[in-house]
């Protein structure tokens, strides 16, 4: 759970909950507009539904969106939204059901907003497509992000992934609303990129991969590459899951402990050298990397597992110059038991400190 005075330094996490405020003022204490707080920028209002964030600063990009925030509220029995985690495709009512407007007509703009960019999604030219954030409301107040929300369904056309439908109101006659089938991409997305997005910066280096080719390629990578959850950083507790799935994951994962007993030679905290004792410990966890995030060794320490347990769980980290840090839940009274002191350190390549600026953020206990 990530605190309400937390959520304006928060990344966005698939699965994690966003805790709304406890002050009692309903638009104070909304949660997505306080995730969604940039210095010097607009918010994003905090009516429920569909958010659009407009790009600001930038004149060539003057009334895009640089992003758009689906929540689900579960409050609404006309819209019954669907998250299916296995096929990872979202079903997503649009916001019109008023008779006597055109479905595009909407206070928030979201039905427009469905419509400008699955249709650039669509196409083939390289205008540009802003990318949905999926959240679900959760404990009445609170919100989980879930995922990257892609206007677009491989081997699904257009008119099927949004569809146009009507409905009847009794009474009253009927409205026209769209149904929207997004492909959710379960990645981790990085605060600066949501800050580079604002200002038009499409050029962001905290761009996730999965979606930067998505964008390269207009294609989509197969289901079980990108939102595969394994809860280990090794092997040592296989899950049970489809052959296909487990083939990705140890090549990536073998691939990855023999670019890291290349590198180092021993735990890097205590020198323990035995292989079968060395673990290659993921720094943003396995569960919730990228593609390239899973494969790239500077995502990696090698650690005995006394140590990878600790880190995985969040017991250690280590601060910019790779001094150890110690989370509070630990007493000090253990440290001998537990192999740490806090004197350790550990080497640090520059290519690594983005990853454990995560880790410290995120994971330290
Ligand atoms: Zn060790």
């Amino acid at each position: 759970m990530v605190e309400f005075k937390s959520l304006r330094n928060s990344d966005l996490i698939p699965g994690e909950i966003y805790e709304a405020g406890l002050t009692g003022g309903f638009f104070a204490d909304e949660v997505i507009s306080n995730i969604f707080k940039f210095d010097n920028l607009r918010g994003i209002g905090n009516q429920g539904g569909i958010r659009r964030a407009m790009i600001e600063n930038n004149p060539s990009f003057n009334n895009e969106e640089a992003f758009v925030i689906i929540l689900d509220t579960k409050g609404d029995s006309d819209w019954p939204n669907k998250f299916n985690s296995s096929t990872k495709i979202l079903n997503y009512y649009g916001d019109n059901k008023d008779c006597k407007k055109h479905y595009l007509d909407t206070k928030q703009k979201g039905n427009a907003a469905f419509e400008k960019y699955f249709h650039r999604a669509y196409s083939n030219t390289n205008e540009h497509i802003a990318p949905f954030f999926y959240f679900e409301r959760i404990n009445g107040k609170d919100a989980r992000f879930i995922g990257i929300a892609v206007p677009f369904v491989d081997r699904t056309p257009l008119n099927t992934a949004l569809e146009l439908r009507k409905f009847i109101k009794s009474g009253e006659g009927e409205y026209e609303n769209y149904v929207a089938s997004f492909t959710i991409l379960e990645v981790p997305v990085p605060r600066k990129w949501l800050y580079d997005l604002k200002v038009g910066n499409f050029e962001s280096k905290y761009i996730p991969t999965v979606w930067h080719n998505y964008l390269q390629t207009r294609k989509l990578p197969p289901n079980n590459e990108v939102n595969v959850i394994f809860p280990n950083s090794d092997m040592t507790n296989p899950p049970r899951n489809t052959g296909y799935r487990m083939t990705a994951y140890r090549k990536t994962q073998a691939k990855f402990r023999s670019q890291l007993l290349e590198r180092e030679s021993g735990c890097q905290l205590c020198n323990l050298s035995l292989p079968s004792l060395l673990v290659a410990s993921h720094i943003v966890p396995w569960a919730i990397a990228d593609e390239s995030q899973k494969a790239d060794h500077n995502n990696g320490f090698l650690l005995c597992v006394f140590h990878d347990a600790l880190f995985d769980k969040g017991y250690i980290s280590f601060n910019e110059n790779g001094q150890i840090l110690i989370s509070d839940e630990l007493p000090s009274s253990e440290f001998e038991r537990l192999h740490i002191s806090e004197q350790m350190t550990i080497n640090i390549l520059p290519e690594q400190e983005e990853y454990l600026r995560f880790h410290r953020a995120t994971i330290l206990a």
